[in-house]
């Protein structure tokens, strides 16, 4: 038996059957792919969060319930009080752990489509249905067919991605709010994108028996220390605590966050220099007439170029050094579309500059 015939006999199909989820090498290209924060910290508080990081001790083994750190976000992030808080290893890890605890035969994750993909891919991965309910064209949510599918389906978790990715937009409160009273199981409210949108349901928490709200720091500007959060209803959050990994937020990432989140007002400057940035961008990108170009209360915009242009400009981008990001969908609601990051005032101007030239 060849290596590659044990490999397909043992692999589960439905695994062997996924696109790995591909990251490209940025080389020296300006990054605008990824949603990052461009923006690294002032020297003094880099001096500061190494002199802290000297004293932390990777010899032993994190808090287990990362203590210090989750008082940070509960005051940072106004979590409410009497709401519980589970922390992950990014946000996928959370939707992972949901899936972990809520998956079993017949279980079902609902979301609206397109979204983000690692809902369905870590379905796939934790052997649950995943349905995904088409938005309408203005990618605002389909209401009586969420609704439908809500009835079909009885789905364990649905989720609501607010604003939401690649589109951008805010899905409408009282539509969710619809959602949260029709469904029997979850609904968690994707709130990724919060820095750069300014609504939320962290405070309509314990309102709702099956709401929970997830955030994550990534987009914020700590992408490289993996921390996500969700909060919501006690009775929830413990049974969820039971998957995940004793020790999953290490060391640095437990000092690192704590500590940088002392420092709140340097990351909410930068955030409010990457939404000037995004109306700046999506004003030059709309004098376009070859262009759609999508409103977005994230930090990033979605367009759409003329049919069969979509990788000619991707490509014509790059060679000219700035990485976007290529939906590559040549039909469908993402067809044709490219999506953009925020970055400096700098890089952006790179990226018009690119554009304009590949149009
Ligand atoms: N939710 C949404 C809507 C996202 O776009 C992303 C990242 N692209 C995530 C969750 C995951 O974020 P992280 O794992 O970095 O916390």
């Amino acid at each position: 038996m060849s290596i590659n015939d044990r490999v397909s006999q043992w692999v589960r199909p439905e695994i062997q059957a996924i696109n790995a989820y591909h990251v490209p090498d940025p080389g020296n290209l300006i990054k605008l792919d990824a949603m990052e924060n461009p923006y690294h910290w002032p020297p003094e508080m880099v001096e500061e969060w190494l002199a802290l990081l000297r004293q932390t001790h990777v010899n032993r083994y994190p808090d287990p319930t990362a203590k210090a750190l989750s008082e940070e976000l509960r005051r940072s992030m106004a979590i409410p009080e009497g709401m519980a808080l589970l922390l992950g290893n990014g946000s996928d890890e959370i939707i992972q752990i949901l899936a972990m605890a809520l998956g079993g035969e017949g279980r079902t994750v609902l979301a609206p489509e397109p979204g983000f993909v690692m809902y369905r891919m870590i379905a796939t991965f934790c052997g649950l249905e995943y349905v995904g309910v088409p938005l309408q064209e203005d990618f605002s949510l389909d209401l009586p067919a969420m609704l439908a599918a809500i009835g079909q389906h009885d789905p364990a978790v649905i989720y609501l991605a607010y604003p939401n990715n690649p589109t951008g937009n805010l899905f409408d409160e009282g539509e969710m709010e619809q959602i949260i009273r029709a469904a029997n199981g979850l609904v968690v409210v994707d709130e990724a994108y919060h820095a750069f949108a300014g609504r939320s349901f962290m405070s309509r928490l314990g309102e709702f028996d099956n709401l929970l709200v997830m955030r994550t720091v990534s987009k914020l500007g700590l992408a490289g220390l993996r921390l996500g959060l969700l909060a919501g209803p006690p009775a929830w959050l413990e049974q969820l605590d039971k998957v995940r990994l004793p020790y999953n937020i290490n060391v640095l990432t437990q000092a690192s966050a704590a500590f940088a989140l002392q420092h709140l007002d340097t990351f909410e400057q930068q955030t409010a220099t990457i939404r000037q940035e995004r109306s700046r961008v999506y004003e030059a990108m709309a004098r376009h007439e070859a262009l759609t170009v999508y409103p977005s209360d994230a930090n990033f915009i979605l367009f759409r170029v003329p049919a069969g242009q979509a990788e000619r400009i991707f490509e014509a981008i790059k060679a000219q050094g700035v990485l976007i990001k290529n939906m590559r969908a040549d039909s469908g609601p993402l067809a044709h579309c490219l999506r953009v990051t925020v970055g400096t005032p700098e890089e952006n101007d790179a990226f018009l500059a690119a554009l304009g030239k590949a149009l």
